[in-house]
Parts: structure tokens; sequence; C-alpha cells
């Protein structure tokens, strides 16, 4: 079998056998075809799309590129919980503490930024010392005794995903629902939770901009999870602007702070409880949403989720102390207001220019190389539906460059659209996919 045949079948848009399939997934991962091979086929993927069979088929090859987890240690239903990807995505970190501080043990396998997206793994680095690669018993042994632990993807966990996410990351292949949907969930599969929660966003900001796009790749991941066994919901949810109010990993750290001590603005607070209202209903701990949404609004109001944030920050190194204190975490040398250019509605925010705009002041990757700026970013004070005078302060910078910050700054000005008349807001949960 040659890569070259395999490049040249999806070019002309033919259906790739499960031999093929295997045979660049294995080949890749084995370090065995180089990258601009790979490159080759997953743009020629992204622009002829794959069936139903094949994006099962290359799932499950990735999932078995490598160890697949055994929780069997852990008591309880785990459940996971994953994100397609989004700008001021800081929900893992609040949904996670709140869930365990249930007794529902939370074994999650995150990731980094990718494209213009953030990543949990990068954001929880922002504690000093925080240690995302886990050994197997130490993830292990701390779900089961203070059940929560976030590790990054070993190198043996689905290590064909963890190769092909950063040739994606640069190479503008992310947004094609086969190639998501197998990098989702052959990491779910191999990471061994018994059941999972997917948070898929649409809009602007998202890797699947279109509704129906969106619907279908939440359709895909939910039927690959129930198919191999793994009870598996997805929440369609709004990218049509940052969530919250903070973009930047550092600043995005200090907003789930706040919202884990009941001071969370309200899309963030309600995308994270209905994410996490579906892991306790999953968890067979609540009957229904709504008695699992009371229970996790008693997390945050008792404190409890904010406790168990902390001790999970410690039990992984990190510097758990940040939490009473952000003031001490590291803080951008420029600090600046963004002033609006006009006056009127901001009826649209083109999202993925945010995060590219966040990107730029070094808050992402631009390359498989780069080291992130964990703490530059934004603070966004005027989002969908606000009114905004001339002149008037829209949100502040944070940056360690003047040059970047001035283009950074231009990006995201020209990312809104202020108008004479209000339009609509869009709903912030759209639909919950089930099998
Ligand atoms: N998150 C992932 O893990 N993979 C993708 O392809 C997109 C988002």
């Amino acid at each position: 079998m040659r890569m070259y045949d395999i490049i040249e079948k999806k070019k002309h848009a033919k259906k790739l056998s499960t031999e093929e399939i295997q045979f660049f997934v294995n080949g890749y991962a084995q370090g065995e075809i180089p990258d601009y091979q790979v490159s080759a086929l997953l743009m020629a993927i992204c622009l002829n799309g794959m069936d139903e069979e094949e994006t099962l088929t290359l799932t499950l090859s990735m999932a078995k590129s490598g160890e697949m987890l055994d929780l069997s240690a852990i008591n309880g239903i785990k459940v996971d919980k994953h994100s397609t990807g989004g700008v001021g995505d800081k929900t893992s970190m609040i949904v996670t503490p709140m869930v365990a501080s249930l007794g529902i043990p939370v074994a999650k396998m995150s990731g980094r930024g990718l494209g213009h997206t953030g990543g949990t793994i990068d954001k929880l680095e922002s504690f000093t010392g925080f240690n995302t690669s886990l050994s197997e018993e130490t993830f292990i042994n701390n779900v089961n005794t203070i059940k929560i632990a976030i590790a990054g993807q070993t190198k043996n966990l689905a290590p064909a995903d963890k190769k092909l996410y950063l040739l994606r990351d640069v190479t503008a292949t992310v947004d094609n629902v086969s190639l998501i949907a197998g990098s989702i969930m052959s990491k779910k599969i191999a990471a061994g939770s018994d059941k999972i929660v997917l948070d898929v966003k649409t809009g602007s900001g998202a890797f699947m901009r279109d509704e129906k796009d969106a619907i279908n790749l939440a359709e895909t991941m939910v039927k690959i999870g129930n198919g191999y066994g793994r009870e598996t919901v997805a929440v369609v949810t709004d990218m049509n602007q940052p969530l919250g109010r903070n973009v930047g990993n550092i600043l995005e750290v200090k907003e789930a702070i706040e919202a884990l001590k009941g001071n969370g603005p309200a899309d963030l607070m309600e995308v994270s409880y209905t994410l996490a209202s579906q892991m306790v209903v999953l968890a067979e701990i609540a009957e229904n949403e709504a008695e699992a949404r009371k229970m996790l609004e008693e997390t945050i109001s008792s404190g409890k989720a904010l406790a168990k944030f902390k001790e999970f920050v410690s039990a992984q190194g990190g510097d758990a102390s940040l939490v009473d204190e952000v003031e001490r975490f590291e803080e951008a040398s420029i600090i600046e207001d963004v002033v609006a250019e006009r006056s009127g509605y901001i009826n649209k925010i083109e999202t993925e220019e945010i995060g590219i705009a966040s990107l730029i002041l070094g808050g992402g990757r631009e390359n498989k190389d780069s080291v992130i700026d964990l703490s530059v970013g934004y603070v966004i004070d005027k989002k969908l539906g606000d009114y905004v005078e001339k002149g008037e302060k829209i949100a502040t910078v944070y940056a360690n460059d003047e040059a970047k910050k001035e283009q950074s700054v231009r990006r995201y000005l020209d990312a809104l659209t202020i108008e004479d008349e209000k339009a609509e807001v869009p709903a912030i949960i759209k639909t919950v996919i089930r099998k």
C-alpha cells in the first residue's frame, strides 16, 4: 500500500477502505509517513469529506493507535466532558469541580489550544507547578480520592490523534466533521470514561459555523460513542460571541475562579450548568436536569465547587493559593482600553477574529513549536446586543508587545459590526442530542 495512492484516491473524492485508513493512521503514529503526505491527505479529506463508515474507522483506528486506559479501578460511573472548541470557553474549569463536588468521578482528558480556540491544558498551566502529565496510577488515584483529575493526552493515548491534532492546527485542516469527530471520540474512547458529555459549538467562533453542520457533528459523535457502549450526550451551544467576558489563558482562569465564587456571567453559567446537569443525570445522581441543576447551584452557593477546584489544583502540584490571591498571577505589561469607533448596537462579532486577535498577542500557537504567552488577551465589556457610544470603552487589551497589540486591537475592532438598529441576540443553548 502506498500513501501516494491514498492521497490520490481522496483527492478524487473516493471512499477509503478500512485498510487504507488504518495504514495512514498507524503509519503516521509510528513516524513512517511524513507530515507533508499526511497534510495533503488531511486537506483532501477537508475538501471531499468522509462518509459515516470511514469516520467510524478513522475514530477507532486512532483510539487503538495507542493504549486504551482501563479505569475499572475507579469506583462509580465515570463521566468525561469535551468541547469542540471555542473562544473564551473556560467551562471545563467550572463544570468539573461542580460535578466532582457531588461525588461523581470526573476522569478528564483535555487538549491544548487548536487553531483560533483555546485549550484547558494551556489554561491550567497558568497555575505555577501544575502538572498535566499524570501517570496512569496518579490519574486513577486522584479520581478515586478527590473525584477529579484532568490530564493532557499522554504520549500513548490516541497517539495518532496527538500528532494529527498538531498538524491540523497549522495546516488549516481543523474544520471537518469527520476529523473533529475522529479526534474527539478517539480520545474519549481511549481515555476510558463510562459516559461522555460533548459541548458542540456553533457560530462565528466555532469550527462548525453553521448550526446544521454542528448538529451533524453532534449526531455523528453521539452515534460513535453510543455505538461503542459509552453513553454520549451532546449539547449544541452558541459561539457567535466569546463565552463570558475573558479571552486568554490567565484571564480565563481568573474568570473561572470568579464563576466558582458565584460571580460568573450569565452566558458562561448557563452553558456550564447545562453541561454539568447532563453529566449529573448520566452519572445517575439526579433523575432529571432540573433536579441536577438545583444540586449544582448549591455547589456554587455553598463554596463546595470552589473548594474542590482548589483541592484539584493542589493535587496536581499547582499553587492553589493563587485562587484566593488572583493578583499574584502573572500580569501583562501593557493594559489598555479598547474603544468603539462608532455609536450603535453591537450586532455581530466575528468571533474567530477575536480568537486570532488573542493569538496575535501571543496567546496561541503560530506553529508546532510556539511557546504561548499566558498573560495576554482581552476582557470584554460590550457584547452582542449592547449599545455603545463612539469612544466608549468596549474591552481591555492585555499585551506584552506594542506592535502585536496594535495589530491585535485593529483585528478586534474589525471583528465587530456596530449598527443603528438592534439585531436579535442568538440563544445560548441550541439543542441537546441524545441517542
Ligand atoms: N477538539 C479536539 O480534541 N479535536 C478537534 O478536532 C477539535 C476540537
